[in-house]
């Protein structure tokens, strides 16, 4: 899909597979993609997954979309290009972790399709899991936790996706969170069971 910069560069492959791994850890490695709008409550819900997982005994790995810019991508901002480059980078690195057999949940508003798209498109159908956190724009302004929709509506951030910027929904994601009608247990639950019902939780 994209031409890397360098030749000659052949691909390494370890002895212990991604079988064996998975084996040892009891597991499918898969990357759960949350998407929504800021406030949506992406991160809330991976970190209680996550922490739901952990007590039974399964491994995770939350990338969240602050943390990612304060290391990994902090070259980046909010551009267009940038926002494109922000996703792509994280597609990678998920995908990295799922060929390891962890559960990958990421935590990004991620707001273009084609984005998302791509980031399927690079693993196996059963790698890639898109799960909307579906919240109206308004209840999320109103949770604001971080005075944010308050600074874009002031004019003080430029390009605030919901406000300044597109966000484009899922067109078929797997599952669909609706935050302002389920508590954060509850959508996290939901996210848990449909793992747990399609094969995730256990090594095929
Ligand atoms: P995002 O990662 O999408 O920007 P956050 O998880 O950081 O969103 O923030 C969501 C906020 O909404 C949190 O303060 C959380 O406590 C609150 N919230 C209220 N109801 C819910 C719910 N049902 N699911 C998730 N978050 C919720």
């Amino acid at each position: 899909m994209y031409e890397p910069k360098s030749q000659n560069i052949t691909t390494t492959r370890t002895t212990i597979t991604r079988a064996d791994r998975e084996r040892l850890l009891g597991q499918r490695g898969v990357t759960v993609w949350f998407t929504g709008l800021s406030a949506s409550g992406k991160s809330t819900i991976a970190t209680r997954v996550d922490e739901m997982l952990a007590a039974r005994g399964r491994h995770c790995c939350v990338l969240d979309g602050d943390n990612i810019r304060h290391g990994l991508n902090r070259d980046l901002g909010f551009s267009p290009e940038d926002r494109n480059e922000n996703i792509r980078r994280i597609g990678e690195v998920a995908k990295l972790f799922t060929q390891q057999g962890i559960i990958a949940l990421t935590a990004f508003i991620s707001p273009y399709r084609s984005d998302r798209d791509r980031n399927r498109a690079i693993q196996e159908q059963r790698d890639f899991v898109e799960v909307f956190v579906d919240c109206p724009l308004g209840v999320c302004e109103e949770r604001d936790p971080r005075g944010l929709y308050a600074k874009a509506r002031a004019g003080q951030i430029q390009e605030f996706t919901g406000i300044s910027a597109p966000y484009e929904a899922p067109l078929s994601p797997e599952l669909v969170l609706h935050t302002d009608r389920e508590s954060e247990e509850e959508s996290a639950a939901r996210v848990v069971e449909f793992l747990e019902q399609r094969g995730y939780l256990r090594a095929s």
